[in-house]
């Protein structure tokens, strides 16, 4: 059983990033700034934020983090996302979900400029992602497609299963895997909720995609001898062996499943930090591309 070692290859695509960026700098490029929106202080938020923002500071990119109180409007929130849109000064616009129940997160991104969407969540990067075309790839689907291809993993012609339909993780996350692209040229079958039967099925698959938001949900019987598992998965459970009292764990139940594994991701280690892979080269592509509408 081989570990996907995340926290390993999100820090050597990081150095590449890192360089791209150093390059770009020296062509005259202007540091791609990406800026993030907090809305309260959710702790598992604040804590995604953090990373994305540190991330920022060492890869030479230049950050902004604009933090709300909960009792923001949706119109107010709105109004904020478009002061991103038209400054200059600003590549990529993330805004941190959830948020709160009076506030539409479909509306808030909506209102993101198509051109700095670099979580890729607005319809036009969906739709464009669908349709096979060039833009932003949601950063969680787009990490798990650098992943898969940093280790050369043989995707084409194997059935994936993706469990959950989200439309940041498991939907994008079909439409990757059956693209005809490398990695790419699966065989999906998406899961959810209703799916019956869901044992019998994740049995078959020669890959599976845990992306649920329940803690050790997959176990081993529901997979196959030397199947793949990448488990999206970050829930915090009680731990009263920890200083803290609790810990992370996926979707995965991890001590089960990995013997049975011919590869699995960890959880902590495992698909978060290729999230943020994929937002940094989403923002420095923001970057680049702006760059060049500007100089037609
Ligand atoms: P979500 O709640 O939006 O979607 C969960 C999906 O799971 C739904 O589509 C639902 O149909 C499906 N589901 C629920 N119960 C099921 C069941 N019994 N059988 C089959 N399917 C079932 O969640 P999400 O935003 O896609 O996130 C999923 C998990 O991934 C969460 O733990 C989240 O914290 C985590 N996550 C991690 C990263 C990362 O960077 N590692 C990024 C995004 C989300």
């Amino acid at each position: 059983m081989q570990i996907l070692d995340g926290s390993f290859v999100s820090a050597h695509i990081k150095e590449q990033i890192k360089q791209d960026v150093i390059n770009w700098q020296a062509a005259g490029g202007k540091k791609p700034h990406l800026a993030a929106i907090l809305v309260g202080n959710n702790p598992a938020s604040e804590a995604y934020v953090g990373h994305k923002v540190k991330s920022c500071a060492e890869l030479g990119f230049e950050s902004t983090l604009l933090r709300f109180n909960t009792d923001i409007t949706e119109a107010q929130l709105i109004d904020e996302v478009k002061k991103l849109n038209e400054n200059d000064d600003v590549d990529g616009i993330l805004v941190q979900l959830p948020l709160p129940e009076h506030i539409s997160g479909d509306a808030v991104i909506l209102a993101i400029d198509p051109a700095k969407d670099v979580d890729g969540f607005h319809p036009i990067s969906q739709g464009k992602m669908m349709l096979g075309q060039p833009t932003f790839l949601p950063a969680t689907p787009y990490g798990i497609m650098l992943m898969l291809e940093h280790y050369g993993l043989d995707v084409a012609g194997k059935h994936c299963v993706v469990i959950g339909r989200s439309n940041i993780v498991g939907t994008p996350m079909t439409i990757l895997l059956s693209r005809n692209t490398n990695p790419g040229n699966a065989t999906v079958t998406l899961t959810h909720s209703r799916t019956k039967n869901l044992a019998e099925i994740t049995r078959q698959a020669d890959i599976i995609v845990a992306a649920i938001g329940k803690p050790k949900f997959v176990t081993a019987d529901m997979v196959k001898d030397g199947a793949v598992v990448i488990d999206v998965g970050i829930n915090r459970i009680a731990d009263a062996t920890k200083k803290s009292g609790s810990r992370l764990v996926g979707d995965v139940d991890y001590e089960g499943v990995a013997p049975k594994c011919s590869h699995i991701t960890p959880v902590p280690g495992g698909v978060g930090p290729m999230t943020i892979c994929g937002l940094m080269k989403n923002t420095l592509l923001a970057a680049r591309q702006k760059a060049s509408v500007a100089a037609e």
